[in-house]
C-alpha cells in the first residue's frame, strides 16, 4: 500500500469511530435537553463537515437514528465543498445546509445543493437569493446569522439590527425565514456564563421577531447555536440545531 492510501481495515475503523462519537454526542445532547426540561427530539445535530471526506459524512448519515431523536443534517462552510460532496451523498438525500459566508457570485452553485442557507447577514444577499429562487419557482429556508459575541472576526448582523433584517428577509417572496444562527464567543476567552448569555441573546432576538406579528416571521423558531465544545450550554438556552464537527469527526487538520 502506497503512502496516502488507506487500507479497507482502516476505513472501516474510521467509520466505526465516527458512528461511536456521533452516538455519544447525541446522548450528551439528549441529556442536556432533558436537564433543561426539553424534548430531545426538538434538537437536531448538524454535522459540520468542512474538510471531512464524503465517505465519513456517509458513515454518520448511515448511523441508526436513536428512537425519539431527529435525523442529522449536513452543514458545509464553503460552496466549493457543498458542490463537491453533494453528488457523493445524493443517494442518501440528506438535508444540506450552508453554514459559512456566502458570496453573491456563488449563489447559483449554493442553490444547486443547499436546502437551507444559515448565513444570511445582509439584505443584499437575501434579495439576490430570493430573486433566483423565485425565478426557479421555489422557496428556500434561510436563517439570519447574528454576531452575538461582537467579536470582529465573526460574520453576522449585530443583535440590535437583527430584528429589522429578519423582518425584511421574511417578506421576500423566494425565502422562508426559519430562524437564527450564531457562532458563540470564543470558548478560550469566554466562561460558561458569558457563553450562555450570548446564546440567550439569540433566543431573545428570536422571541422578539416571532412575536412581532410581521409577515412571515411567526414560524421562525430555529436557533442554530452551539458547537463541539459548548453545545450542552446552547441546548440549555434553547438551541434547536447544534453544529458539531470535531466532536463527531475528530480534530481537523491545521489549515
Ligand atoms: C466548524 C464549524 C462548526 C463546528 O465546529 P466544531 O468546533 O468542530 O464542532 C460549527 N459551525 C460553523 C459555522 C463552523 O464553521
Amino acid at each position: 500500500m502506497s503512502a496516502g492510501e488507506r487500507s479497507v481495515g482502516e476505513a472501516t475503523a474510521e467509520r466505526a469511530d465516527v458512528q461511536r462519537r456521533l452516538a455519544a454526542v447525541r446522548e450528551e445532547m439528549a441529556d442536556a435537553a432533558r436537564a433543561a426540561g426539553r424534548d430531545p427530539g426538538g434538537v437536531r445535530v448538524l454535522l459540520a463537515t468542512k474538510t471531512v471526506p464524503a465517505a465519513l459524512v456517509r458513515a454518520a448519515l448511515e448511523a441508526p437514528v436513536p428512537a425519539g431523536l431527529a435525523p442529522v443534517v449536513v452543514g458545509e462552510n464553503r460552496v466549493q465543498e457543498l458542490v463537491a460532496k453533494g453528488p457523493e451523498l445524493a443517494d442518501l438525500s440528506p438535508e444540506l445546509h450552508l453554514i459559512g459566508h456566502l458570496q453573491s457570485n456563488k449563489v447559483n452553485h449554493a442553490l444547486r445543493w443547499a436546502s437551507c442557507i444559515q448565513s444570511i447577514d445582509s439584505l443584499r444577499i437575501a434579495q439576490r437569493i430570493s430573486q433566483r429562487t423565485e425565478r426557479d419557482g421555489r422557496v428556500l429556508d434561510v436563517l439570519v446569522q447574528v454576531n452575538v459575541s461582537g467579536e470582529d472576526s465573526k460574520y453576522g448582523v449585530a443583535p440590535a439590527d437583527a430584528p429589522a433584517l429578519a423582518t425584511e428577509v421574511a417578506a421576500l417572496p423566494g425565502l422562508r425565514l426559519g430562524g437564527f444562527m450564531t457562532i458563540g464567543p470564543n470558548p478560550n476567552t469566554a466562561d460558561a456564563a458569558a457563553i450562555r448569555a450570548a446564546y440567550a441573546r439569540l433566543r431573545g432576538v428570536r422571541d422578539e421577531v416571532v412575536t412581532s406579528g410581521a409577515p412571515g416571521t411567526a414560524g421562525a423558531r430555529e436557533l442554530s447555536m452551539g458547537m463541539s465544545n459548548d453545545f450542552p450550554l446552547a441546548v440549555a438556552e434553547g438551541a434547536t440545531i447544534v453544529r458539531l464537527g470535531s466532536a463527531v469527526f475528530g480534530a481537523r487538520p491545521e489549515p
